[in-house]
């Protein structure tokens, strides 16, 4: 699988082994980021770096797995349940009257709010490869005229499947 590096400047400390092992200079740029047109993913810069702050991504993703349409029912049911679960966590929260019960209550919601977007992820419909996002995204001028149309269409090349 063809990869290239990606810099994370959190982590970076600037003593630039990087640039010296890089054998395109791809490392070597005014901004920080990694200049992917030159990059030939060789990953040495990654394995010099002593803070880790260099990965290997790769280019491509694989294709989404295709699921069960008994699977897709069931996480959507969980999912839905998961959501009113943190409905009533929330309304519990807001009539509390302790401070250590709104607490508790606030951290059940965020919690069920957490497995409701895994559940849904599982079921394909957040994962940016995905059928649903590309037909959402392509519905969104229809529904929202003021949005870029044309930063729209870069984004659903950019992940493209
Ligand atoms: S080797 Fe790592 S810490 Fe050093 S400049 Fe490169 S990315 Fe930053
Ligand atoms: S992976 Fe290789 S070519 Fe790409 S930036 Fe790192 S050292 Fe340079």
């Amino acid at each position: 699988m063809k990869k290239y590096a990606v810099r994370n400047i959190r982590l970076c400390t600037k003593d630039c082994l990087c640039l010296f092992v890089c054998p395109t200079g791809a490392a070597d740029t005014e901004n920080s980021i990694i200049d992917r047109t030159k990059c030939i993913g060789c990953g040495a810069c990654a394995e010099s770096c002593p803070s880790g702050a260099i990965s290997m991504v790769p280019l491509a993703y694989p294709a989404q797995q295709v699921k069960d349409p008994a699977v897709i029912t069931v996480l959507d049911r969980l999912s839905a349940s998961k959501a009113v679960q943190e409905k009533m966590a929330l309304q519990i929260a807001e009539q509390s009257p302790s401070d250590s019960l709104y607490r508790l209550m606030k951290a059940i919601a965020g919690s069920e709010r957490l497995l409701e977007a895994d559940l849904l992820r599982e079921a394909g419909y957040m994962l940016p490869q995905s059928e649903e996002v590309h037909t959402l995204l392509k519905q969104l001028p229809e529904e929202y005229p003021g949005l870029p149309k044309e930063i729209l269409k870069q984004l659903l090349d950019l992940l493209g499947r």
